[in-house]
């Protein structure tokens, strides 16, 4: 078949721009390397439960798109409150404690919006020593999966300053939704992509499983996939390879305990393990009242509990909750739920994307720049026109037939995700391809990758 477009990366990003090209005539290829699309979504079921192991909150669901995607499909939403932010029974965590936490994390995002360090690093915002320094790293760790010192302050302000309350769930899974979503396009799976060649007339698209051709791609996998090299460019598209490095993924686990007494604690509670540590376990328990324990780990706890290993980190777990909730409970949970994400590993390892504090890339003003103020946080209110700028890229030398797009990028905006104006921008089949390269190439503001 000769190919339009092919799409790099059958995570939601990828899907998204499938769709998207498909429903407007295009005839695509989604090339994934795992066995199964979904990338960072993945429903799995155990025991008649669907269980993300990866995303599972439509946050800002009030102007999320995938919420809109979602009530499009009738697929059930599960619109209560999260139970995040407060403490089951103030265990370990008392009510002027909790008052005091987050009182400093307001104090602390104040002080980026009003007193930006100039170094760009948010750690720099709240002294090392505060009392409350743990809880503010703890919660970056799971909005950035890095501690602050690794964070950009202007990114964290650009996602999380922009975020708003309302977080919804979708009790049969996002990863569902979004597998589901990949129905009917054309797929190639078990395809790792090890170079593209846009120098031609052609995209040529080397594989393990064979040569793609088709007339652009869209590069759709992770910044840290790009960044350590696993594609050759040919030509070299460095300074898109720089800019990923500038944006890497943090890193966010989960682990499932499953116990037996399913009415030993309440359903939707919520504990943090260690109030006033990053190395500690965020537990969401019963969600959906199933009898289970979500335990999330985000920045050095979740790199630590990957260094822990299955046992080891489940073994933490375990030993929070005992704490918290008595010997007798933790003795009751059961490991036997535990993350499948080794299925994830190595090409989707990782979990959130962060920005890196300002460096070299940056003050070059180069594209890293300016892609990196297009990352997660991008276009935000008070920068509407920056994403249009990231149109100047031209890799000063020729014009761009290759797009990187990431879901990322859209999740604080509201905005459509993915390979929304590429998908409009590109001619049909038989267009002259000057016209598509400067199609995609004017429309990158909501399709680059972005990140
Ligand atoms: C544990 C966890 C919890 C999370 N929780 C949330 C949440 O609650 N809400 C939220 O909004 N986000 C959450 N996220 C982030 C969210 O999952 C991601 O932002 C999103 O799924 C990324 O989608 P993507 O399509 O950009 O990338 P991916 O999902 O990473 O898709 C990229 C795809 O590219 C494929 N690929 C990589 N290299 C190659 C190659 N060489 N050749 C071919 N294919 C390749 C990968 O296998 C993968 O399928 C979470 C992430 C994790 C890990």
């Amino acid at each position: 078949m000769e190919l339009d477009v092919a799409i790099i990366g059958a995570g939601a990003a990828g899907i998204a721009a499938a769709r998207r090209l498909r429903d407007r005539g295009r005839r695509v290829l989604l090339i994934e390397a795992m066995r199964r699309v979904g990338g960072r979504a993945h429903t799995t079921m155990v025991e008649g439960m669907p269980l993300d192991l990866g995303c599972g909150w439509l946050h800002s669901a009030e102007r999320n798109p995938l919420a809109r995607f979602a009530e499009a499909e009738e697929v059930a939403i599960d619109r209560s409150d999260a139970a995040w932010g407060k403490q089951l029974h103030n265990l370990g965590f008392s009510a002027a404690e909790q008052h005091e936490a987050w009182a400093a994390f307001e104090m602390f995002e104040r002080s980026l919006g009003e007193n930006p360090p100039a170094n760009d690093c948010a750690g720099d915002a709240i002294a090392r020593g505060h009392p409350w320094r743990g809880f503010l790293d703890m919660l970056s760790g799971a909005l950035n999966g890095a501690e602050l010192d690794l964070v950009s302050a202007r990114d964290f302000l650009a996602y999380d300053g922009h975020a708003s309350q309302t977080n919804w769930r979708l009790p049969g899974g996002m990863g569902n939704l979004i597998a589901d979503a990949a129905a009917g396009l054309p797929l190639s799976l078990a395809t790792s992509v090890t170079a593209v060649d846009h120098g031609g007339a052609t995209v040529r698209i080397g594989t393990e499983r064979g040569t793609i051709e088709a007339q652009a791609v869209i590069v759709a996998v992770p910044t840290d996939i790009l960044a350590r090299g696993d594609i050759t460019f040919t030509p070299a598209v460095d300074e898109h390879l720089h800019a990923a490095a500038r944006l890497p993924l943090g890193r966010v686990d989960k682990l499932f305990l499953a116990f037996a007494d399913a009415e030993a604690i309440p359903a939707e509670a919520h504990l943090l393990g260690k109030p006033r540590s990053a190395l500690t376990g965020s537990y969401y328990m019963r969600p959906f009242g199933r009898p289970v324990i979500e335990c999330f780990f985000g920045g050095i706890a979740a790199r630590a509990m990957a260094d822990a290993g299955d046992a080891g980190r489940t073994a933490f777990a375990i030993e929070e909750l005992g704490v918290l909730l008595g010997g007798d409970f933790a003795r009751g949970l059961r490991p036997e739920l535990r993350d499948e994400r080794r299925d994830l590993h190595p090409l989707i390892d990782g979990g959130v994307v962060h920005e890196v504090v300002d460096g070299p890339v940056r003050r070059d003003g180069r594209v890293g720049h300016r892609l990196g103020r297009l990352g997660r946080g991008n276009v935000d209110a008070d920068e509407p026109r920056r994403a249009a700028r990231l149109g100047d890229f031209r890799g000063d030398t020729r014009p761009l037939r290759l797009v990187h797009v990431g879901y990322d990028d859209a999740r604080p905006l509201g905005r459509e995700p993915f390979g929304v104006g590429l998908a409009d921008a590109l001619p049909r089949a038989g267009d002259d391809r000057d016209s598509l390269i400067q199609a995609s190439h004017g429309r990158q503001e909501n399709t680059d990758a972005c990140r």
